[in-house]
């Protein structure tokens, strides 16, 4: 028995390796049936007045290159969409003409690694993390969001990846004052920071339109990274 299966061994090794080649080849670009399998949700289904416009699936970003590929829908960890879903209710209570507008959501470590290699060495590769460990994008927690109302996008005060001080949410008094945003920006960026941050989510002083659910030691414990 034992010898017998030391010979099969070969040759099944050998029937296997290329389905695994050609599977591995497929499965790289059908991003959705992956996000799916880790149990993430497709944010565009919390809500209907929700707006999804992934930026990094268009040219219309800080690089000016498509860098998804075929990941085409904003995906999060499912207890992440139930926080934003969560904010989203208490949002339209106050007026159900508001809603969300996500601008990136969940991002796998093989993307990653192409929006790393694009920046690399140029003066946009402080804007990329790392792909080596992964942060809270990689793993479907952190979500660039805006506000809309009547299904627009409303004034907050500079666009989603505007790499200025005038994206800080640490003075934004002082960028009124100074006429660098307005006061209704102001308002707005409030607004969606306190819908946010009541439902569990952190901010980032740097940009006005990222927010991450849970802090990244319990992250890296507790949720699989989007290693694909
Ligand atoms: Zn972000």
């Amino acid at each position: 028995m034992t010898m017998y299966r030391w010979m099969l061994m070969p040759l099944l090794l050998l029937l296997w390796l290329p389905a695994v080649g050609r599977g591995k080849a497929a499965a790289a670009t059908d991003f959705d049936a992956l996000m799916r399998k880790q149990g993430l949700v497709d944010v565009a289904t919390l809500d209907p007045s929700i707006t999804v416009d992934l930026k990094y699936s268009t040219t219309d970003n800080f690089v000016g290159r498509d860098m998804y590929g075929g990941l085409k829908k904003a995906y999060l960890y499912k207890a992440t969409a139930q926080s934003l879903l969560k904010a989203l209710k208490q949002l339209q209570a106050i007026d159900p003409k508001w809603s969300f507008i996500v601008y990136d959501a969940a991002r796998p470590v093989s993307v990653q690694r192409i929006m790393w290699n694009l920046v690399k060495g140029t003066d946009k590769q402080k804007y990329v993390a790392s792909p080596h460990r992964g942060g809270p994008h990689n793993y479907g927690i952190a979500v660039d969001i805006g506000l809309t109302y009547d299904g627009r996008p409303v004034d907050m005060g500079t666009p989603f990846d505007s790499f200025t001080s005038d994206a800080h949410i640490t003075d934004e008094p002082a960028l009124v004052h100074q006429g660098r945003i307005s006061a209704e920006a102001m308002k707005n960026r409030q607004l969606l920071r306190k819908m946010l941050t009541d439902n569990g989510f952190f901010t980032y002083s740097r940009e006005w339109w990222h927010f991450t659910r849970y802090n990244m030691t319990y992250v890296r414990k507790h949720i699989g990274l989007l290693d694909f």
